[in-house]
């Protein structure tokens, strides 16, 4: 049995009114072809190898926190035409990222043109196979950590997603919904801020936020949003990937990980805090 892990985005208006307010799902795909919404019931207990392969949001966690092996690092952006980043978005992704990865040989940006030869909507399944196709090395390559975010053209199968996290490596920002969150009183946010704020929370669930690899011993996570920050001042909060974000936030939009956020990765960091489900331990 196949079971996949995804950390789904920003449930719109439809989904909300099947689902509740629940704007998280960790969709359980068993087999293909045949899936499950679970809502908020989370489920984590997966059996010691279930996370290999390509691993879960956060089982590289470590590889970027520590530089024992991986030296450096490579934030793979492949695009679309015509789904370029801004770049403040990649910007402030490698600033982000060099705050709290040890990487002494740099992070660097990587930016491709890409057609990812697919047409309608995309499943995380779809993500995962486009993704790996485009990847231009494997994650864990010599002494350098690839993380990969795709920009595809198309939208999420779920109305109203922004990004997901499909696996340890790899990311997707859906440029078309991000333009349709936009607020619409005098275009605040901008897509240009929402954006800049989901690329940083999709790569901040690659980093294991929030106790998606450990438990953290300070009580931030959202008890209704699994994976995300209760603190509206982090960008791991978990509005910032709800389509509805523009409503929901009214001031500025959190861009940067808060204490607790920080605080946690440096308990990883140090050993301080427990973690599990690594593709690579120092
Ligand atoms: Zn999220």
């Amino acid at each position: 049995m196949v079971v996949n892990f995804v950390i789904i985005e920003g449930m719109g208006d439809n989904m909300g009114r099947n689902l509740g307010v629940a704007s998280l799902l960790v969709m359980l795909m068993l087999f293909s072809g045949l899936s499950g919404c679970f809502g908020d019931d989370l489920d984590f207990s997966f059996s010691d190898d279930e996370y290999l392969g390509t691993g879960i949001p956060g089982s590289l966690t470590m590889a970027c926190l520590s530089s024992q092996k991986y030296t450096s690092m490579i934030l793979e952006i492949d695009f679309e035409p015509g789904y370029e980043p801004e770049t403040s978005s990649t910007d402030l992704l490698k600033e982000r990222m060099e705050q709290v990865c040890d990487k002494p040989g740099g992070i660097e940006i990587l930016l491709t043109e890409t057609d990812f030869q697919h047409s309608g909507s995309w499943s995380a399944d779809d993500v995962r196979d486009k993704g790996s196709d485009a990847k231009s090395n494997d994650p864990q390559s010599g002494s350098t950590l690839y993380w990969q975010a795709i920009f595809p053209s198309g939208e999420y199968e779920n109305d109203g997603v922004l990004g997901v996290a499909v696996d340890a490596s790899t990311i997707a920002i859906f440029g078309e919904t991000v333009d349709e969150a936009e607020g619409p009183i005098f275009n605040r946010p901008s897509s240009e801020e929402i954006e800049n704020c989901v690329l940083v929370h999709e790569f901040g669930h690659l980093l294991g936020l929030v106790n998606l690899v450990y438990q953290s011993p300070v009580d931030h996570e959202d008890p209704d949003h699994p994976g995300h920050s209760n603190n509206e001042d982090s960008v791991m909060y978990w509005a910032v990937e709800s389509s509805d974000i523009s409503s929901i936030i009214t001031g500025q939009l959190p861009d940067e990980f808060d204490q607790d956020d920080l605080d946690d990765l440096a308990g990883l960091e140090a050993g301080t805090i427990e973690v599990e489900k690594q593709l690579w331990l120092p």
